[in-house]
């Protein structure tokens, strides 16, 4: 749940001068000449990464495969087709009703966040494609304030329920949040009820909603919306749940089992419908899509759509009743291959 994993401090460099001449010492010891933010260390193999490596393999640990939490805007980018990104709602600001203050009060603290992360608060709204597809996407940021979801936050995906119901699109969220915002008291804890009943009228309403649950997803986020959507994806590694573990371990003074609060441990429970690595999401999405409009009681408008033939330039690959042999060269410019894997089997 912290950002410690992003942090902008260059590994400790040890005796890297003295360690022979392997490539991560010969970088640590040069490591006083960069500026820094260039290096982050991975939480899962410990090895020490180049950011920009990081980011061109879309956050993931190239040694592990670690899925490292990706910047909201970095999300919207890697879901959505080139160009049809179109933002919803991003002129709601948060409010401090409370005049609420801890370390400072939340008003400069808001302030500071919007100024930093340049949007206004932690959940991007708005309408876009997915391989040819229409969605209503929302995404959390947790570098805006861990992800928390207060009143705006709240709001955002109610009122992305209500377009998505109007328009007939399906909903498609990402989480990744330390839970409630503290900050906002009451009125947060609230919106855990707001957003699952609009989530309930959009499910009625024969809607079809997927969420995401990525690294980090807990609190009061988990506890809510995040697991009542109609389909539950997870991104391998991700670390879900409502409560930290070594607070459940001492109130229930029992050892927690191997992998407890991760995706696959959460996906053998049944919490998780699919484990779904970050390289595969669009191709997945895409074809749940295409599911949740054949569905018996999808919205008309939903229907019409998947009748509709998907233009071939937007998505050769990932259509459930393409052949799979079409056009690997299209395919391998934007998306990997379609593959016959369970994406369970990438997970770990
Ligand atoms: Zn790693």
């Amino acid at each position: 749940m912290s950002e410690t994993s992003m942090s902008k401090d260059a590994p400790k460099s040890g005796d890297g001068e003295a360690a022979g001449d392997g490539r991560i010492n010969r970088l640590r010891f040069r490591k006083k000449d960069m500026p820094g933010g260039l290096w982050l260390k991975c939480e899962s193999c410990s090895g020490t990464i180049f950011r920009k490596e990081v980011e061109e393999k879309a956050y993931t640990c190239p040694a592990c495969g670690f899925h490292f939490t990706m910047p909201g805007a970095d999300r919207v980018r890697h879901t959505l087709d080139e160009g049809t990104w179109e933002e919803l709602f991003p002129e709601i600001e948060a409010m401090d009703r409370l005049g609420f203050v801890d370390s400072g009060p939340y008003g400069d603290k808001i302030e500071r966040t919007v100024k930093r992360t340049g949007q206004n608060e932690a959940l991007i709204a708005g309408r876009g494609e997915v391989l040819g597809r229409p969605v209503v996407l929302g995404v959390l940021d947790f570098k805006f304030l861990g992800g928390s979801m207060g009143e705006v936050v709240g709001e955002k995906i109610a009122l992305c329920c209500d377009v998505a119901r109007k328009e007939g699109k399906p909903l498609l969220l990402f989480t990744a949040s330390g839970g409630a915002r503290m900050h906002e008291g009451m009125l947060s804890l609230m919106q855990m009820a707001k957003t699952c009943s609009a989530l309930s009228k959009l499910n009625e309403d024969g809607g079809f909603s997927i969420c995401v649950l990525t690294h980090p997803t807990t609190g009061g986020v988990t506890a809510s919306f995040a697991m009542v959507c109609d389909i539950t994806l997870a991104e391998p590694g991700a670390l879900i749940g409502f409560a930290g573990p070594r607070v459940i371990a001492s109130t229930i003074k029992q050892e927690l089992p191997e992998g407890f609060q991760r995706s696959e441990f959460l996906l053998e429970k049944g919490q998780v419908d699919v484990i779904v690595p970050r390289d595969e999401m669009r191709n997945m999405l895409a074809r749940l899509i295409d599911f949740g409009a054949c569905r018996p009681g999808a919205a008309p408008a939903s229907r019409t759509r998947a009748g509709a033939p998907v233009e071939p330039a937007s998505a050769p690959q990932a259509h459930s009743e393409s052949p799979s042999g079409s056009s690997p060269g299209d395919v391998a410019k934007s998306e990997a291959p379609e593959t016959s894997d369970t994406p369970e089997t990438h997970g770990g």
